[in-house]
């Protein structure tokens, strides 16, 4: 990347978020969704009885899976395949991009409706399919919302919640032509109205998966709104887009996941709607579509496997890390770019997309350690995203005054004379106002301890 993408790269972070710093409503907005999963899922873990031994199972299952990850993913793509589903491994975004298209192009397509999807906006579908003129339409209220506002999801359960009732309002009008009130059950309903005729009569349905069970070959969504149930049951085609990390080896283990997923996510013992899809519709039945393909997604998860970032495969997409983290309850989520955010976004989108496209990522934390103490499968968060700082100085990616000043703070501090200088130049600064420069920067929003006029060495 040229000196000018990386400067860049650094400098839209920090634009992004000193934006929604100043905006008081989007704090307030963020502030109050935050808090209410925070508590909601303090609540639900209490109520389990060893909530401890629950993660560690969770844990397990998930490290055992991704450590021989191509044997369950071979598993899954067997089963589904007895039972007349297609699977298509893709490397990279296009690849993916191309598959879809193809399979819409061939069903025919012009209507697409969507459940929600964190790899579809990884590999920017919706552009690819309006490219060949197929419509997709979002069916998650949240991603609805969002797409209606031409924005990008901020939350990775709750895309739209930086959105208040009154803009929402203003952009179910728009789509009406009338003024349509923001009271809350006038725009479910408004909602409900609109998304109806999408499910009724798209041709295609594209879903996430929340899981893919390599035992049954079953695709398993986990909604509270059900759109996931009409996108796979009412289109004559449907397509599931899977990161290859989502496989579960068995319906045992894919148990113990969902115990602590609605619970970790907002607070629910269960999802509203967990839905099991095997296959398309077999003779006799009356629902389900007559195609099934699962696209698998790599993206770059492979070059993660048995590396210092494996953990990271674990994550299952609950959004707990976001809702402890002091960063991201100030910054929100556009900050981190238009997929993922929060502490899983800090490590996951700089190891997806290469470090040099997110240098800022890594330093969005304050190690504080809440985002792993919230983590249902016990990914070390704190630590990935201290040895992503390390990444970013061994491959020369941080800036170079930040390396030169380590450096020269190492350097003094190894020696005891340097170390004399150095804090009597400190206590020099402080007497006559203090850091210069970037360190006067670093300072601001900081309270630094004043330093005594008489050191302990001194003594
Ligand atoms: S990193 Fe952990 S807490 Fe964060 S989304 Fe993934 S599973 Fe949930």
């Amino acid at each position: 990347m040229s000196g000018t993408g990386l400067s860049q790269a650094r400098g839209r972070f920090r634009a992004v978020a000193a934006e929604k710093l100043a905006d008081t409503r989007v704090q307030g907005a963020i502030d109050t969704a935050t808090g209410r999963f925070y508590t909601a899922r303090e609540k639900a873990w209490a109520e389990l009885e060893d909530v401890e031994e629950l993660r560690e199972r969770a844990r397990d299952i998930r490290t055992r899976t991704i450590d021989d990850l191509e044997r369950h993913l071979a598993d899954f793509t067997r089963t589904l395949e007895s039972r007349g589903g297609h699977v298509h491994r893709c490397t990279t975004p296009e690849e993916a991009r191309d598959v879809v298209v193809g399979i819409c192009r061939r069903a025919n397509a012009k209507l697409a409706v969507k459940s929600k999807s964190m790899a579809s906006e990884e590999i920017k579908l919706n552009d690819a399919l309006a490219e060949i003129g197929v419509k997709a339409v979002e069916g998650d209220l949240g991603e609805y919302i969002i797409q209606l506002a031409g924005e990008h999801p901020k939350h990775i359960i709750a895309p739209a919640l930086e959105k208040t009732a009154g803009e929402v309002a203003e952009l179910f009008s728009a789509v009406e032509g009338r003024k349509v009130s923001s009271d809350l059950v006038e725009l479910q309903r408004t909602a409900r109205l609109q998304l109806r005729n999408v499910f009724l009569t798209a041709d295609v349905g594209i879903t996430g998966a929340n899981f893919g069970v390599a035992e049954t070959g079953s695709i398993c969504l986990v909604t509270n709104e059900g759109n996931g149930r009409m996108a796979t049951s009412l289109p004559r085609v449907h397509i599931a887009l899977m990161g290859m990390e989502r496989v579960v080896p068995t319906l045992a283990e894919l148990a113990v996941l969902l115990k602590l997923l609605a619970r970790s996510a907002t607070g629910q013992r269960l999802s509203s709607y967990t839905t099991l899809v095997t296959g398309p519709r077999r003779a006799g039945e009356t629902d389900g579509p007559e195609e099934l393909h699962v696209v698998i997604l790599d993206n770059g998860r492979s070059q993660l496997l048995g590396g210092r970032y494996r953990e990271m495969l674990n994550c299952i997409r609950c959004g707990a890390c976001l809702n402890v983290c002091p960063v991201y309850r100030k910054t929100g989520g556009g900050a981190y770019g238009p997929v993922y955010s929060g502490p899983m976004g800090a490590v996951l989108v700089p190891l997806l997309v290469g470090l040099e496209r997110a240098p800022d990522h890594p330093h969005a934390s304050s190690l504080c350690g809440a985002c792993t103490a919230a983590c249902p499968v016990k990914i070390p968060l704190h630590e990935l995203l201290l040895e992503l700082r390390r990444d970013l100085v061994a491959e020369g990616v941080a800036p170079l005054r930040e390396r030169l000043a380590f450096w020269a703070w190492s350097a003094a501090w190894s020696r005891p004379w340097a170390y004399r200088v150095s804090t009597r130049a400190a206590r020099l600064g402080q007497r006559f106002g203090g850091l210069v420069g970037p360190g006067r920067t670093w300072a601001a929003g900081r309270e630094l301890p004043s330093l005594v006029s008489r050191r302990f060495r001194d003594r």
